[in-house]
């Protein structure tokens, strides 16, 4: 069912905006993952907007790391702007809000560049004396001379104005009006600040809800202030708990490292339905609780009233870098990706690893470890042994199996070599004619099978042997039998 909130209204128009001045940090992509739900939830529309007008900290590099994240994450969006494509509108309107007598001009030298996002910009009104209370005149003639100002929205002051919105999550919100500065919408080089890009922005392009990070809800009193300037109605805020770090501080790449990446989780083959699953689940919860969830579960679940309040811990430490919820619900959902699209996960981690894996091949290796592995690159380590030409060196002792000594494992073996040139090598045939074969040694199966095993696959833990054996193919399995021969001998 859509949101209570939305039905009868108009669908709702979401925005995911990011900043293109690093990678894509996880907590973005949270913040993506849920405007996303939202918009599909609720039949709405997704709109992917670049803020990209702080130039000096734009970087392409970022613009193609953020592009590729949302790929991997297979999430798609129905409209794209770019704010640096947007700038008349922008200084358009910062003229509009002039001319209306809501902003002036700031000449002080020194805060003619702020362009904050966060609030803390420490009273700068009190530090620009005199240029709130320059006449219209003397601004107007100062700049036609040429100097240089940057315009600041001029917060009522002194009249006791409370700013007021009900925050979706966080409740109900207030702040006087005389603790916001007077925030820059235009910098002195002419750039639109955050403030004043985004909230124009979203005015002109109809956004319904801003869902973002909860470091912006005190932003939103000089949005609320922006919106009434352009005559526009507020949208709906939503702001989403942070992701912190186990010692409760905020996730950052330069404190934290990797682990803050989106192309981390990709590269260790994370699937990205289940690092969408993981990111879900920190901040907020379906009705039911449940944790494993494909997309079209969660796209059905998600609601705004399921978001939490508190900060979401994600659990990393130096030994295990990944969150253990992130790990176990990768592994469930490797088990339940039907194993052709598990194979084409698995595909360019082979690739890479340098083997020789052509498709069928790897369907058929999917088959045997899909049970084995947790994220996708450790594949490479559990399925070695089927591509490479020659297997790494091993301890021949674990030849012998339990109870034995070497005169048994080569008697196994030479057995085992017989029964291997002789008989169709399908799984079933296999399987009778190696179990006749132990028999007549007076062994258990899993006795006999023990040092076959090791001899075709290097190691004792392997997936099952009559299936390995078939995918490994006659001639590699006896040459591998007769190489653990003589290294028995
Ligand atoms: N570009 C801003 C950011 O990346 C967007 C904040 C917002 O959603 O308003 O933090």
């Amino acid at each position: 069912m859509p949101d209570s909130t939305v039905i009868g209204a108009a669908a709702p128009r979401v925005r995911f905006a990011p900043s293109p001045t690093g990678f894509l940090h996880v907590g973005s992509a949270r913040t993506f993952i849920f405007n996303w739900l939202y918009a599909r939830h609720n039949h709405g529309t997704m709109v992917l907007r670049l803020d990209d007008t702080d130039v000096e900290r734009n970087t392409q590099a970022s613009v193609q790391s953020i592009f590729d994240g949302l790929r991997w994450l297979g999430l798609d969006w129905d409209e794209e702007y770019k704010q640096s494509e947007r700038l008349d509108l922008h200084r358009g309107q910062a003229e509009a809000i002039f001319a209306k007598g809501l902003a002036y001009r700031d000449f002080t030298p020194a805060h003619a560049g702020d362009d904050n996002q966060s609030s803390s910009a420490q009273g700068a009104w009190l530090s620009n004396p005199g240029m709130r209370e320059l006449s219209r005149e003397e601004s107007d003639r100062r700049a036609a001379a040429g100097e240089t100002f940057a315009l600041r929205y001029r917060v009522p002051r002194g009249e006791g104005r409370v700013l007021r919105f009900v925050d979706s999550v966080y409740g109900s919100q207030t702040k006087l009006a005389d603790e916001v500065e007077d925030f820059a919408l235009l910098r002195s080089d002419g750039m639109p600040t955050y403030h004043l890009a985004s909230c124009v922005d979203d005015a002109d392009l109809g956004i319904s809800h801003i869902i973002r990070g909860q470091d912006h809800l005190t932003n939103t009193f000089k949005h609320l202030l922006i919106f009434e300037a352009l005559d526009a109605p507020p949208p709906q805020f939503a702001h989403l708990p942070l992701l912190v770090a186990p010692d409760g501080t905020k996730l950052s790449k330069r404190k934290h490292g990797p682990v803050v990446s989106v192309t981390t989780y990709r590269d260790a083959g994370f699937l990205p339905e289940a690092f969408i699953n993981f990111l879900c689940l920190l901040g907020w919860s379906p009705k039911d609780d449940r944790e494993f969830m494909t997309l079209g579960d969660l796209t059905a679940a998600f609601t705004l009233e399921g978001v939490n309040r508190a900060n979401a811990v994600v659990n990393f430490s130096e030994e295990s870098p990944f969150d253990a919820k992130a790990v176990h619900l990768n592994a469930e959902h490797i088990r339940a990706l039907p194993v052709e699209r598990l194979a084409s996960c698995l595909q360019p981690f082979f690739e890479q690893a340098g083997f020789h894996a052509t498709p069928e091949k790897v369907l058929a290796v999917t088959q045997l470890i899909r049970e084995r592995i947790k994220v996708l690159r450790e594949a490479v380590g559990a399925a070695d042994f089927f591509f490479a030409e020659e297997l790494a060196p091993y301890d021949p002792a674990e030849l012998i199996p339990q109870k034995g000594d070497a005169a048994l494992a080569r008697r196994v073996l030479e057995a085992a070599q017989q029964v291997l040139a002789a008989t169709p090598f399908d799984h079933d045939s296999l399987d009778k004619a190696l179990r006749d074969a132990a028999t007549q040694l007076g062994l258990k199966a899993g006795q006999a099978f023990q040092p076959i095993r090791v001899a075709v696959c290097g190691r004792k833990n392997a997936p099952p042997l009559f299936e390995t054996l078939v995918v490994l193919g006659r001639d590699v399995c006896l040459k591998r039998i007769g190489q653990a021969l003589t290294k028995l001998a």
